[in-house]
């Protein structure tokens, strides 16, 4: 560190909103950028976030472990190439613990309230604490509320039922007469694990999709031994599988034709060659094109779909009884416990926390018509307010670790320009956020997303809420913020309390 004199930087207080993968990872570089005034709030008792909540038999990543990692944080103890999930819980929980913020978190507190004025935001807790920052950051995720399907008749069912995301492993399924409703990324997981348990597995599928056969193997000893001892080599490792997903199952589903035939190709010929019986591979087979709901990672669905104590159950659910399902053909499937494989709503993101923005806007006001932001990351009327994964940031299939690392330096770029007395309030215009809308939209029409399916990628009016262009283009754009984007504000009254710069970097 050089020992000449720096202006002195205003040290913002920042509330962190979340303890998940994306929290740990701002409490982290905020602290690396000596901003010490750091709140992190996660509802739960533990950090984790999705890894923490998803506890069902057979939950794992799909994205290769050695990429699912933070950049700066590689990890050569990976167990398989698609690691399982209390693998994954750990990770997260050692590297919170490494870099010193889980101490500092403030579990079993749920922010409630988010109000501002004037450049500050009063923050209110579940505990009745309240909390005045410059910064608040919604690090809450995307699929953390849980999708219940409301089918007629569910409350009246008498057995055990809970979803996936809410596993009630004090239920023994041994032997039992269970059902799944659903055939998404997780039930795919699941199935192949209760099928080796129940006595009967009915799976009621109302959509088939697609699935990519990439199996999950074991790293070996000697190969964790290799990796530990070479981090070049750990390194290239994590780029390899980056490049890999970039450069072809992104482009497979954002436009480019001869990424998307080869995926196609290697999707039906999976399906051709796993499923003998021809009545039980019409069942499974898609009629929308491969990428169009997210490509499934899974080589165990078939096997387990085969087996003689599954069924796949393809007649629409009519109603939930007391004692099962009964399907539109008459039939009753009867049931000790049903498992929904439902889903999420993705579109609540940071509520229902209740958000008053500038001039008393409501976040449900703001987005009563359309979720609209600017980058995925902030919205007009919501001065100094930043949405982690936010809308328009998943891009199908790639790592969320990533793309939260340039979303995170996107944001302490603009932390940095409120720390240098040039702002005290920033805040995203209406027309940038319109630009951005138009420019994805143009995008979108390539997409596979928009290929005739359902999905949790599209919004209500059919508008896929990811990122319709490359992972480069995603890097490339959100490298430095568009300062023209933005108005910025000083508030002659507001205190800065200001630190020398060399005691913030120390
Ligand atoms: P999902 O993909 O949204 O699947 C929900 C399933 O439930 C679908 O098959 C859907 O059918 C069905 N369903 C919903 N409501 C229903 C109803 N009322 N009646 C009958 N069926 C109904 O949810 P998910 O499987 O939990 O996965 C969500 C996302 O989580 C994934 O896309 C992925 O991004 C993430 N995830 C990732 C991994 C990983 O390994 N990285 C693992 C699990 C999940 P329709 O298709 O007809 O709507």
């Amino acid at each position: 560190m050089g020992t000449g004199y720096m202006p002195p930087m205003r040290s913002p207080s920042v509330v962190v909103i979340g303890a998940g993968m994306t929290g740990i990872l701002l409490a982290i570089k905020l602290r690396e950028a000596g901003i010490t005034q750091v709140h992190v709030f996660e509802k739960a008792d533990r950090l984790g976030g999705t890894w923490r909540e998803n506890t069902y038999p057979g939950v794992a990543c799909d994205i290769p472990a050695h990429m699912y990692t933070y950049s700066f944080e590689p990890n050569p103890e990976w167990s398989h190439r698609f690691a399982h999930g209390d693998e994954i819980q750990a990770y997260f929980e050692r590297v919170g613990r490494k870099y010193g913020v889980t101490g500092s978190i403030h579990f079993s507190e749920a922010v409630t309230r988010c109000v501002y004025d004037a450049g500050k935001w009063a923050v209110t807790t579940s505990r009745g604490r309240q909390v005045i920052a410059d910064f608040v950051i919604n690090s809450t995720g995307i699929l953390h509320h849980p999708a219940k399907p409301d089918i007629k008749g569910i409350e009246t069912f008498k057995g055990a039922m809970f979803h996936t995301a809410e596993w009630d492993h004090s239920v023994n399924l041994d032997g039992k007469r269970v059902g799944i409703i659903g055939t998404g990324s997780t039930a795919a997981q699941v199935i192949p694990e209760v099928a080796k348990v129940a006595g009967k597995l009915s799976v009621f599928q109302r959509t088939p999709q697609w699935l990519l056969p990439l199996g999950n193997t074991d790293v070996s000893e000697r190969e964790k031994d290799r990796l530990r001892r070479n981090p070049a080599k750990l390194q290239r490792l994590r780029k390899f599988y980056m490049w890999g997903i970039s450069q072809l199952l992104t482009k497979a589903v954002t436009g480019h034709k001869a990424q998307n035939a080869l995926f196609s190709a290697i999707c039906k010929l999976n399906l051709r060659f796993s499923v003998r019986d021809p009545e039980l591979r019409r069942k499974l087979t898609p009629d929308y094109k491969v990428g169009c709901k997210r490509i499934i990672v899974n080589t165990t669905f078939y096997p387990a779909i085969q087996r003689d104590n599954v069924e796949l159950v393809t007649d629409g659910i009519e109603a939930i009884t007391e004692n099962g399902i009964r399907t539109r053909d008459g039939r009753e499937h009867a049931l000790d416990v049903l498992i929904l494989s439902t889903g999420f709503n993705p579109v609540a993101y940071m509520r229902p926390m209740d958000v008053v923005g500038r001039d008393g806007l409501h976040i449900n006001d703001a987005w009563k018509d359309k979720i609209r932001t600017y980058r995925s990351l902030c919205m007009p009327g919501f001065p100094n307010n930043f949405l982690m994964l936010g809308p328009n940031s998943p891009i199908g299939n790639y790592s969320v670790i990533a793309m939260s690392e340039v979303q995170c330096g996107y944001i302490l770029k603009l932390i940095e320009r409120w720390r240098r007395g040039e702002f005290d309030a920033v805040e995203v215009t209406e027309s940038a956020v319109q630009r951005f809308a138009q420019y994805v939209k143009a995008g979108m029409g390539k997409t596979v997303w928009v290929g005739g399916c359902q999905s949790w990628y599209l919004d209500g009016d059919g508008d896929p809420i990811l990122w319709p262009y490359t992972w480069e283009r995603w890097e490339q754009e959100m490298a430095e913020p568009e300062m023209a984007d933005f108005t910025t504000t000083r508030f002659d009254a507001v205190p800065s309390p200001s630190v020398p710069m060399e005691s913030t970097m120390a």
